[in-house]
């Protein structure tokens, strides 16, 4: 997650240095083992980040949420389901900390939902093991002021990624529902920053966005301030099935990718971010949902397996096996793809609980040909 940009300059470098510094003093095991994340990779083995729903409580009401179709809200009001699988547990949690750290594989995000609505977030720090992997957490930044912030920090959290939609305030505020959120995220960049946490702004580009000024101010902006913009794309999963118009084009990506040279911008799909060129699922990524099914992108609505019954080596390699997803592709399977998107919808579209375990969705039978 924190592979520098071709175009930070030297000040970022020196930056970036003096926090990698300061992470193998406070944990030295944490930092050797990401230190080895690009021996691993060139020897052939995959070292995917590994984002956790143990909740996907949130309260916000985004218009384009990837996690709305999993929460109890819609699965009640909506589908008008009673969701009886069961769901994750400390013990399992510690159990996948250990499995991880055994493959040697070092980051987790806590995501969600709102990781910091959570009663029980400590303790799912605590079930990770903050001395034996990175650990990230996202957040909308609603509950975040110095207080909290300086509690993740002294919890063990190292990282916090914030969303912020748009750099015109009644714009992010009418996006994500919530009056005010704006100004709580501008108030949770400065508590992160006081605090000492690592820190990034994500943010989703919905079509026509890359070209407005409000863009680039948001993108001058982060740069100023020596911080980090993600931004991952629209896809045409969660709520934004309903909004087909939201899903970019090729000329969206173009001016990102020319962006990308100016300022302190990024994609998972931008060269120089990791070592992964192209599509990362499994490879560069994988989402643990409550009910420990593991899917290979926070998009794809499709399990590889569920953690309960398949180890989390076994889980890797079936994924890696799989020929939508271990061959390295340079576009987007989920957002580019259309014989899979057609896949994915169709059988989607009637399930009431998501996502579809193995077998029902991806399997052994796969084949990218009729
Ligand atoms: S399918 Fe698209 S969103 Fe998912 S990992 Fe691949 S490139 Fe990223």
């Amino acid at each position: 997650m924190n592979a520098p940009l071709e175009t930070t300059n030297l000040a970022l470098s020196q930056a970036e240095q003096a926090k990698r510094n300061d992470l193998a003093q406070r944990k030295p095991y944490v930092a050797a083992k990401l230190a080895r994340i690009a021996e691993m990779e060139e020897r052939g083995e995959i070292s995917p980040i590994i984002r956790l729903e143990k909740s996907y409580l949130c309260n916000f009401k985004c218009t384009h949420c990837s996690a709305e179709y999993y929460m109890d809200r819609h699965l009640k009001n909506v589908i008008k389901v009673v969701d009886t699988r069961s769901k994750m547990e400390y013990d399992d949690i510690r159990n996948l900390s250990r499995q991880a750290d055994e493959l040697g594989l070092a980051r987790f995000v806590i995501t969600g939902g709102e990781p910091l609505v959570m009663k029980d977030f400590d303790q799912v720090i605590e079930a990770l093991d903050p001395d034996k992997h990175y650990i990230i957490t996202d957040s909308n930044g609603w509950f975040l002021d110095l207080e909290r912030a300086k509690h993740l920090k002294a919890i063990g959290v190292e990282k916090v990624q914030i969303s912020l939609d748009s750099f015109v305030e009644k714009d992010h505020d009418n996006f994500r529902n919530k009056p005010g959120s704006y100004k709580r995220v501008l108030r949770a960049v400065d508590a992160c920053m006081e605090a000492g946490l690592n820190l990034i702004l994500s943010t989703v580009l919905v079509k026509g966005r890359a070209r407005t000024e409000e863009f680039r101010q948001m993108c001058e902006y982060v740069t100023a301030r020596g911080i980090g913009l993600y931004v991952s794309y629209a896809k045409p999963t969660g709520s934004c099935t309903e909004h087909p118009e939201f899903v970019i084009e090729k000329e969206d990506a173009d001016i990102l990718r020319q962006l990308e040279k100016e300022y302190n911008v990024f994609s998972h799909m931008t060269p120089s971010y990791g070592s992964h060129k192209g599509c990362i699922t499994v490879k560069g990524i994988i989402t643990v949902t409550s009910t420990m099914e593991v899917t290979p992108c926070p998009y794809i609505d499709f399990s590889i397996g569920n953690l309960r019954e398949t180890s989390l080596k076994e889980v890797l390699a079936r994924g890696m096996r799989n020929p939508w997803l271990g061959p390295h592709r340079p576009d987007c399977l989920i957002g580019e793809d259309p014989k899979f998107i057609k896949i994915h919808t169709e059988k989607t579209a009637g399930a009431k609980l998501l996502p579809l375990p193995w077998g029902q969705g991806f399997s052994d039978n796969d084949s990218l040909y009729d």
